[in-house]
């Protein structure tokens, strides 16, 4: 009876859009025979993960949260998701997220918001987001459904859901993860990475996440470095950037707060900390709001009814109608906000005054950080603005949403590695992160920066 209550429990939340407990077991009796047989086991071996909703998974459908792929089941399995099984790992479910990867909250899904399984100690028991678009992965970790779980991160997919609900994230440098089998959203940011309770757990599964793959044309051709064996904690001798522009207008002066506490707790750990500019800060919203929406139009053409999940066909109805009846049905608002933006920022006339502008602001953004790390090894920033605010409080304003990502978007933009680590908790008792930037190929510094605030 508790065990049906807990269960009952876990379903309110709505972390998962479909369960599949018999992969996770079939891959714990793996485990046991491999044991049983003298094998050597994998780095995951064993683990039963949740996977977000937008890696393709053999068999199992596979969404995106989208209607326009409800009973989509794909035929093949992403990179990604297959290292995690041959590293031993098994799914316990499918985990929802924004549609299409796009939101801050978690409520932009077609089968309805995930709730933060965290409460206000005041009483104000109004449900709180779990942050987006990986929220039912940061919901499910947190509320104790699962010790770990994929996420992907365009824009701060990984790292404010991690912030939002007291868990790890990182977003490792771009190619890392191959974006093969992954529903894109936006190509030049897209980049999965682990989700978990610790620091420690997180450079493990990356490890089984991350290598090289032909079948992704951006993907790193290096060597994947064992980062659990590589953590330490002692930052004698390394330098970190407290960026000047992220104390910005708008930030909860509690942020700020957990900010500072932050830096004291990396110079307790030995490391020295110096304040660094990245000038161009200001443009990476705005930037990020031009090109991600850009590449999601080109990517989201491919939703025409004919190749996957929904058709709607009404009755004579022509080629051209299918295609517009099924878009119409199949995506959500959000959704085709973001198309009709980026459609309109790549049409001839506009080209030049948004997507290309945005392109250069995006080289500005990518030098700031070159030039930051000649003086730091990592940098130190708030993850987000606020805590976790509560469900519907920005569903009517798009830009109060999109505010919500101003200190992730432009290490994304800059494709730099970066994480999310809990920092304590608000006066409210809500969990708050610290994000640490490092340069591009250096995880391990991000990742011991972060054990030292842990
Ligand atoms: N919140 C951002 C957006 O809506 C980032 C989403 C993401 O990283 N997938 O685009």
């Amino acid at each position: 009876e508790a065990f049906n209550a807990n269960v009952a429990e876990a379903a309110k939340l709505n972390a998962f859009i479909v369960t599949t407990p018999d992969h996770a077991i079939r891959a714990a009796e793996a485990v046991d025979a491999d044991r049983a047989a003298g094998k050597p086991l994998g780095k995951m071996a064993g683990v039963p993960i949740g996977m977000k909703d937008l890696f393709a998974t053999q068999g199992v459908q596979t969404t995106a949260a989208s209607h326009i792929l409800e009973g989509f089941i794909p035929p093949y399995e992403s990179t990604v998701s297959q290292k995690l099984w041959d590293a031993g790992a098994g799914m316990l479910g499918k985990l929802n997220l924004d549609q299409f990867a796009m939101g801050s909250s978690n409520e932009t899904s077609y089968f309805g918001n995930v709730v933060s399984p965290w409460r206000r100690k005041d009483g104000g028991n109004a449900p709180l987001a779990p942050g987006g678009s990986s929220g039912g992965s940061s919901a499910a970790i947190a509320a104790r459904l699962c010790p770990a779980a994929t996420g992907t991160d365009t824009g701060g997919s990984i790292r404010q859901p991690a912030a939002f609900t007291g868990i790890s994230g990182i977003k490792p440098t771009y190619g890392r993860c191959s974006r093969w089998g992954i529903v894109a959203f936006a190509s030049s940011l897209d980049q999965a990475g682990p989700m978990a309770r610790s620091v420690e757990d997180c450079a493990i599964m990356l490890e089984a996440m991350a290598g090289f793959d032909p079948k992704d044309s951006t993907s790193l051709d290096m060597p994947v470095p064992e980062w659990s064996a590589g953590l330490n904690a002692d930052l004698r001798g390394k330098t970190v950037g407290i960026p000047r522009e992220y104390r910005m207008e708008g930030t909860d002066a509690e942020i700020l707060k957990s900010w500072d506490d932050g830096i004291a707790w990396l110079k307790d750990a030995g490391a020295e900390v110096v304040d660094i500019s990245l000038p161009h800060t200001k443009y990476a919203l705005p930037a990020y709001y031009i090109v991600a929406p850009a590449e999601a139009s080109s990517n989201l053409a491919r939703y025409d009814g004919v190749r996957y999940g929904l058709r709607d066909l009404p009755d004579g109805a022509g080629l051209q109608d299918m295609y517009a009846a099924t878009r119409a049905a199949g995506f959500g608002d959000e959704v085709k906000r973001r198309i009709l933006l980026g459609t309109y920022v790549l049409s001839a006339g506009f080209y030049d005054a948004y997507y290309t502008q945005a392109m250069k602001l995006r080289t500005l953004i990518q030098n700031d950080f070159v030039e930051a790390f000649k003086v730091c090894d990592v940098i130190l920033a708030p993850t987000t603005p606020t805590a976790a605010f509560a469900l519907g409080d920005k569903t009517q304003d798009p830009l109060a949403m999109y505010l919500n990502d101003v200190f992730s978007v432009p290490a994304s933009l800059a494709g730099l590695p970066a994480m999310s680590v809990p920092c304590g908790l608000n006066k409210e008792g809500l969990p708050l992160g610290l994000q640490i930037i490092g340069p591009a190929f250096d995880e391990q510094a991000v990742l011991n920066a972060g054990l030292a605030i842990e």
